[in-house]
């Protein structure tokens, strides 16, 4: 498998949108959080620096529309579903921040009595290939949530992939950093 660069993109947006919330909330952000009219902590520490440089890995959809970016934040993690729109590309050599796509189509009837998850017969978007733990394959899909959740790859045939993403060997892999040359 051959390792990529990761996108460098640039944070453009506002830090306040980004004040990390206290230990004392379950929330990531001081924005949602419920205790924070009373909390008499301090709330600073901000997710993303204006101007500052970060990694990113893909884009994702985010109830329907693929405009959220998996990017390193200043603790060092990666974070998932960060608006695209507080970033600039920088850098990108290896076209990892692309809309590419494919279409594959549901063959199971395990999800037949859910409400959300995937339908027999009908279409999806993949995003992306993953292996988990027990070396299993797994695409990224978006599914009747509107939102990209896995699923096992016996749940479906590929109907189009133009791009090869879904590829064992060279496909887009996603949520493996050990893929990407830091
Ligand atoms: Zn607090």
């Amino acid at each position: 498998m051959k390792k990529k660069y990761p996108a460098v993109v640039e944070f453009i947006g506002d830090p306040k949108s980004y004040i990390l919330a206290c230990e004392d909330s379950s929330l990531r952000y001081c924005r949602d959080c419920e205790i924070l009219p009373t909390c008499i902590k301090k709330h600073n520490m901000c997710e993303f620096t204006p101007n500052k440089h970060y990694n990113a890995y893909f884009l994702e959809y985010w109830q329907g529309r693929r405009n959220s970016i998996h990017v390193t934040c200043n603790t060092n993690e990666i974070v998932d579903f960060i608006p695209f729109e507080d970033f600039e590309i920088i850098e990108d050599v290896d076209e990892v921040l692309s809309n590419k796509e494919a279409i594959v189509r549901c063959i199971t009837h395990e999800y037949d009595s859910s409400l959300f998850d995937i339908k027999y017969n009908k279409k999806y978007k993949a995003i992306g290939i993953s292996r988990n733990p027990d070396k299993q394959y797994t695409y990224l899909v978006m599914d009747e949530s509107m939102d990209c959740y896995f699923y096992p790859n016996h749940f479906f045939e590929i109907v189009e992939d133009r791009d090869d993403i879904l590829d064992r060997e060279n496909g887009i892999f996603v949520y493996d950093k050990s893929l990407f040359i830091d």
